[in-house]
């Protein structure tokens, strides 16, 4: 005979002439009385509604499926969120894995980038007493200008002229302001090497100190955007 502790309900073969007598319970040294209210029967562990009216039973055994489709969808409800999650996970994942290489693209693209060079002027020109020459150009902020300017058997004015008001003052031959720095008077050989803001620009080959001897320099400019 299977009887169960009141207690701790835990389960405890006694023989049948217990019934009626004191038991201690071997788990939890409860003390008490073997009847009819502690026998295990197999039959306790069914559902409640069998020992409910039997009017009623019609009525629960209909309500009876749809309780378990509800039971089923709550691991559904969980599975579906835990897996809406997971995919939530791997797309940010990819999009972060995606949006990080076109960051390393964009620096490897800055760090294997080649300076731009344009040539603003090259070659050697004639420029007859009393006249000029000039290259107009633009200019991004940090740029580079680099070359040089050489008149072998004679010398030359270099203006590095920013801006077209100061160019306009030049060729009206009035005071007009130069990039001293870049600039050079009667030079035969004249290095440009200078950093820029941005702006337009005017190099002027100037022989209008001279009254008789044209001048033939030559010229190599060159504008490095890094
Ligand atoms: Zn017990």
């Amino acid at each position: 005979m299977i009887i169960k502790c009141p207690k701790c309900n835990k389960l405890l073969e006694v023989p049948k002439e217990k019934l009626g007598k004191k038991e201690v319970c071997e788990h939890c040294e409860h003390i008490f009385v073997v009847d009819e209210s502690v026998i295990y029967k197999e039959t306790q562990t069914t559902p409640t509604p069998i020992s409910t009216a039997s009017s009623e039973i019609p009525k629960q055994a209909p309500s009876l499926p749809p309780i378990s489709p509800i039971k089923k969808k709550k691991p559904n409800i969980v599975l579906r969120i835990v897996l809406t999650a997971i995919i939530t996970i791997i797309v940010i994942g990819v999009i972060a894995v995606i949006m990080e290489s076109q960051q390393q693209g964009e620096s490897s693209y800055t760090q294997t980038h080649v300076p731009t060079t344009v040539t603003v002027a090259s070659g050697t020109y004639k420029i007859e007493a009393g006249r000029y020459i000039y290259w107009k150009f633009n200019c991004k902020e940090g740029d580079r200008l680099s070359g040089y300017i050489s008149v072998p058997e004679y010398d030359i004015n270099v203006w590095l002229i920013q801006g077209d008001r100061e160019f306009e003052a030049f060729k009206r031959g009035e005071t007009f302001y130069y990039l001293s720095n870049v600039s050079a008077e009667k030079t035969s050989y004249h290095s440009i090497d200078c950093r820029l803001e941005e702006g337009t620009y005017y190099i002027i080959l100037d022989n209008k100190y001279s009254w008789f001897n044209s001048k033939s320099p030559t010229i190599q400019l060159q504008l490095i955007s890094d």
